[in-house]
């Protein structure tokens, strides 16, 4: 997602860092790349225009022009701009202190309502919530059972009320909740695949019936400039609380979604990245926009890491430093890094990682993953920990053992290689640093 519009403002940035010193026009040309660039990507040009407006208006101060690095500011006012588009801090979803709290869902079909009804619903677990589903979509065969499936992969319980009118169904499921102490529930309403009077005065309906403490708008980031009519017509009638983004990982151009929070001057809460029930993400304008940017989410990562890591795992990390990086931590990492959402997830959030995703035809494919796998598990216990032995027999040997070349094996070790010089400096550096300390 984003992947051209982030492209095509790199290279924007890129061209006025060539140039040093900068003069009215090199604003205006950039300010006019900018404005095709976000166009482009499909975000609504009223909401272009003003955003183009703002920015340059920052651009053309003296402050930035004399600056000794005007590129750089440059930069950094599209970033604060971008950051403020997007909705300046994140917006939680806050629950009140009712029980059970009601969250509504209301969307398009197909926008991602039960999937995201569902990754609510396990996010709200992970956190010690006790969640309930209701499920009010009876138009969409077969909606209900997605829901009841789904929700019994992630062990939340599903109200159903088979038959019974969605208002109906929306308030048993909170009589429900108050008789078997579940502490939310997630209203899963009907869609339709274009704004329709009838579903829009059920969705009004429902929420007349059990008044939800949020009403969250699900919107598929690949709508294009349709979108605005959606979201208006939607904030008119239902009042949302608050945006979920769906499908961002899918690679539309995702420009709407970038409109969505100045049309409506409701907040995005959540993106969903995926089908998974682990895929949906509090959004932050902050790193949202460091992402289109191309500056990167460190704090994404180091979530994804904490995740995925376990204390055997935090461990492992200690006793590397202390006695370096044997081919048992080399596979422990690649499962990590697997779980971690692939290399594709991973580089998409790491400065510059984007571009050069891009410059690979926005595929990288985890098989190498396997292909490390099989050698090392073609290894021998003695190797693994020690693979200095590994001459060019061994070598041999584990490249048949493994299905692969005695070039790949090479590779291999010449990552071994650079990642255990880098424990080495890390273990010098933590040693330093403790020296330090001690010596205070
Ligand atoms: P609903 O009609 O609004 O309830 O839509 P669904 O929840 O059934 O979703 C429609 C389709 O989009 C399903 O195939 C979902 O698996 C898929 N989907 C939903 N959210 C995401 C997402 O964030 N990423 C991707 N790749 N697919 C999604």
């Amino acid at each position: 997602m984003f992947n051209s519009l982030s492209d095509r403002l790199n290279d924007t940035f890129d061209r006025l860092r060539g140039k040093g010193k900068l003069t009215e026009a090199d604003i205006t040309s950039a300010m006019r790349d900018i404005r095709m660039a976000l166009l482009e990507a499909d975000v609504n040009f009223k909401v272009v225009k003003d955003f183009v407006a703002k920015t340059k208006e920052r651009c053309l101060t003296a402050e930035v022009m004399d600056s000794l690095t005007p590129a750089q500011n440059v930069v950094k006012i599209v970033l604060d701009e971008l950051v403020e588009l997007l909705g300046s801090t994140e917006s939680k979803l806050v629950l009140s202190s009712r029980i059970p709290n009601v969250i509504m869902l209301v969307g398009l079909q197909g926008s991602g309502k039960t999937t995201a009804a569902v990754k609510l619903a396990y996010l709200l677990k992970k956190q010690g919530k006790s969640p309930l589903l209701a499920a009010c979509d009876v138009y969409r065969p077969a909606a209900a059972d997605q829901l009841a499936t789904l929700g019994g992969e992630i062990g939340v319980p599903v109200f159903r009320g088979d038959g019974a009118h969605p208002i109906e169904i929306a308030q048993g499921a909170v009589r429900e909740a108050v008789d078997k102490m579940r502490d939310v529930v997630i209203v899963d309403t009907a869609g339709r695949l274009q704004i329709d009077e009838q579903m829009m005065q059920e969705a009004v309906d429902i929420k007349r019936a059990v008044k939800p403490d949020q009403v969250l708008m699900v919107v598929d980031a690949m709508t294009g400039q349709d979108i605005v009519n959606v979201v208006s017509t939607f904030a008119e009638r239902t009042d949302f609380d608050g945006v979920i983004i769906s499908k961002l990982d899918g690679d539309a151009r995702g420009g709407g979604a970038l409109s969505v929070r100045a049309v409506t001057g409701k907040p995005i809460k959540f993106v969903s990245m995926g089908e998974k029930p682990d895929s949906l993400e509090v959004f932050s304008p902050d790193r949202m926009a460091k992402r289109i940017l191309g500056m990167g989410d460190v704090v994404g990562i180091i979530e994804k890491a904490q995740e995925a890591a376990n204390a055997e795992q935090l461990e492992a990390a200690e006793r590397m430093l202390r006695d370096g990086f044997t081919m048992n931590d080399m596979l422990e990492q690649m499962r990590m890094l697997k779980k971690m959402g692939g290399m594709k997830s991973i580089l998409g959030m790491l400065p510059g990682g984007q571009r050069m995703l891009n410059q690979m035809g926005g595929n990288i494919d985890d098989s190498v993953f396997d292909k490390i796998e099989a050698m090392i598990q073609s290894m021998t216990k003695q190797e693994r920990v020690k693979p200095s032995i590994i001459n060019g027999q061994r070598r041999a040997r584990i490249a048949r053992g493994s299905g692969t070349t005695p070039a790949d094996v090479n590779n291999l070790m010449k990552q071994w290689g650079e990642m255990n010089k880098m424990m080495g400096k890390m273990r010098t550096m933590a040693q330093q640093a403790q020296g330090g300390k001690k010596g205070k």
